[in-house]
């Protein structure tokens, strides 16, 4: 359905998350696998990984499900248009 998305390396979004506000819960990775992990760290909380700092527009759904669900906040979706023809 979707035409012309996603050659490899044509993305206009990039996922930034607040490691400041971040608590590992998980939330993020249940939504978008693939884009998500959580790390555990010694004494304190877990925090988030960006396996894929600008998704393909395929995994739009689901990086904006991780950001919008998010119970702290700590994901931001970046929208890229600068991309030169
Ligand atoms: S980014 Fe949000 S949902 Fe993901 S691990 Fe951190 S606090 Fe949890």
């Amino acid at each position: 359905m979707p035409a012309a998305l996603s050659p490899k390396g044509l993305t206009a979004m990039r996922v930034v998350a607040d490691l400041e506000l971040c608590q590992g819960h998980g939330v993020c990775v249940g939504e978008a696998p693939i884009v998500f992990a959580v790390r555990e760290r010694e004494g304190d909380y877990a925090h988030v990984e960006i396996l894929i700092e600008s998704p393909e527009e395929a995994l739009r759904a689901q990086v904006e499900a991780a950001v919008r669900y998010c119970p702290n906040r700590a994901l931001a979706l970046i929208e890229d248009d600068a991309s030169p023809r």
